[in-house]
Formats: structure tokens, sequence, C-alpha cells
């Protein structure tokens, strides 16, 4: 451990590190070449912006997800917060495809209306659910 932190402190050649950005580049070439999709906000020309939401992943179609979580509201008569659950559907990129499943805990985030039901995107998965389906 020690010799290698040595190594990289004096050497000022290069080679490790540049090596290692070329892995990282071939990667996302990789990537790059397996997502031709063009609503997706890494690879296509998707913004996005406004609000960030996270959930649970309910159902899965293809390139859609629909989302649930739950948050409370004041009901004013009551003088009391209530919870309740909502429900987004969200465009889930062909890059993202394989490594989501339902039950997993994702992060969508607001994007243009890509359709009638769809204005959010998939941007990140926090957490898996473990449910093998
Ligand atoms: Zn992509």
């Amino acid at each position: 451990m020690k010799e290698a932190k040595v190594e990289k402190k004096v050497g000022w050649s290069k080679t490790p590190t540049s090596s290692v950005e070329d892995v990282k580049r071939k990667e996302a070439k990789v990537v790059e070449t397996m997502c031709r999709d063009k609503d997706c906000h890494v690879h296509g020309n998707l913004k996005v912006r406004g609000r960030t939401f996270e959930g649970k992943v309910i159902k899965k179609f293809h390139k859609r997800i629909a989302i649930e979580f739950e948050r409370m509201i004041y009901v004013r008569k009551y003088e009391r917060y209530k919870k309740s659950r909502t429900k987004i559907h969200a465009r889930l990129p062909v890059c993202m495809e394989k490594e989501i499943n339902v039950g997993d805990l994702i992060k969508v985030q607001e994007c243009r209306p890509l359709s009638k039901i769809i204005h959010f995107v998939v941007i990140e998965k926090i957490k898996s659910g473990g449910e093998g389906k």
C-alpha cells in the first residue's frame, strides 16, 4: 500500500492515471453505443428540471414505470396530517431498463411532457427491492 502511494507521488509519468482514464472512456463509449434513446437524460437530448421525487416501483412497462410514494397532507378541518399516496408514471431510459425492477427505490425528476401521463424521467436507482420477480 505504502509503496504504491510513493510511486504515484514520485513517478510523474502519468501512465497509471491515464490508463484508468482510458478504461473509463472505453466504458462510456460502450454504454453510449448501447443506448440510442433520444429521450434519455444521459445519452439523449432530454433536459431535466423541476421537482425530484423518490418512490417505489410498482409497475414496469416497456420504456415506462409507475412509482408510488407516501406524503403527508394537512387537513385544515381537523388540524392534522393525513397520509396520501401519489402515483407517478416516469420514462425509463433504455440503458436503465435492465437494472430497475419492481420493488426498487428510485429517484425521478421532472422533465418536459413526453406523453399524456409521462412528465418524469428516472434518474437513478437508490436501493434494490430484493424481490426477484
Ligand atoms: Zn441512456
